[in-house]
């Protein structure tokens, strides 16, 4: 296990402790088993001066160190709903709060910083830049962070902690290949590589595994699972398919803009 992956197991270790009766969210608990909590959150389209309303009322709170999956139908707002929480898209009414602040009316700067820092985000179709190699993707979040002269002071250690990262989700022997030169599979490595590379606090991921075969998919799974498992990383992952979203620790239904019923129980260790 990498370095990066282990700072961030004794960041977390105390949530191991926590009682399994976190992932009912018809208990109140103190608010730091969540690390995410939103309430009433409304999100509309407009086409041609007609309103689309996609989020009506969506009030969910996020366990910290679990894997949360929300699954919906095409077009159930899965998308909107998770860009909403990574301050990709405002919310039109609404409130998010993460670890205890609220984040949803907050400056663009700050919301800037939150993506950088505390949250990873994976897209189906991966967003890596053609030109770059798998090692320059992974860095680019650092490239951009920090001024010239702080990057080219820390350049070995994000170096050798992007080659962990990259070494993490099997692709050593990938290094200097660009996007156009990998599969479908290697791409959303790279791109998880990526997404791990700040340390965040919350992976973010938008059907991760929509754009590729199940054999790949399912190897897709088990990073997310094992980052999950291994370094309790708060996983919240959209998808459509069901029987990916039962393997997570707790699924949540969108329908019709808002959060269906309990969260269902999952069977996932067996899975
Ligand atoms: P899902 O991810 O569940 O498939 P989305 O969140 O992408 O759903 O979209 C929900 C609804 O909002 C869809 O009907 C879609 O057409 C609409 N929508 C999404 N983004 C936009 C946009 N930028 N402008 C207008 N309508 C949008
Ligand atoms: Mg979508």
């Amino acid at each position: 296990m990498s370095k990066t992956i282990e700072r961030r197991k004794a960041r977390t270790s105390s949530d191991t402790t926590k009682p399994a009766s976190i992932v009912m969210n018809d208990q109140p608990l103190p608010t730091d088993d969540w690390i995410m909590r939103t309430s009433g959150l409304k999100k509309s389209y407009y086409k041609s001066k007609l309103e689309v309303p996609v989020l009506r009322d969506v009030t969910v709170e996020i366990p910290r160190g679990k894997f949360t999956a929300i699954v919906g139908q095409s077009g159930s707002g899965k998308s909107t709903l998770l860009h909403t929480l990574g301050t990709l898209d405002a919310p039109d009414a609404g409130e998010i709060h993460y670890n205890e602040n609220r984040i949803d009316n907050i400056a663009a700067g700050r919301r800037e910083q939150l993506r950088n820092r505390d949250f990873g985000m994976v897209f189906q179709f991966y967003h890596l830049l053609p030109e770059l190699t798998t090692l320059e993707n992974v860095l680019l979040p650092m490239m951009i962070n920090a001024s010239a002269w702080r990057y080219w002071r820390e350049r070995r250690q994000r170096t050798r902690r992007a080659k962990e990262l990259i070494e993490l989700v099997g692709l050593s022997h990938r290094l200097k290949h660009r996007p156009s030169e990998l599969s479908g599979g290697e791409m959303q490595r790279v791109a998880i590589a990526r997404a791990l590379i700040a340390e965040p606090q919350l992976l973010l991921a938008d059907e991760p595994t929509g754009n590729l075969d199940s054999k790949t998919g399912d190897q897709i799974m088990s990073i997310l699972r094992s980052l999950n498992e291994d370094s309790q990383l708060t996983i919240v992952m959209v998808t459509h398919d069901m029987s990916l979203a039962e393997t997570a620790d707790r699924t949540l239904r969108l329908v019709e803009g808002r959060i269906q019923g309990k969260p269902q129980q999952p069977a996932r260790k067996s899975a």
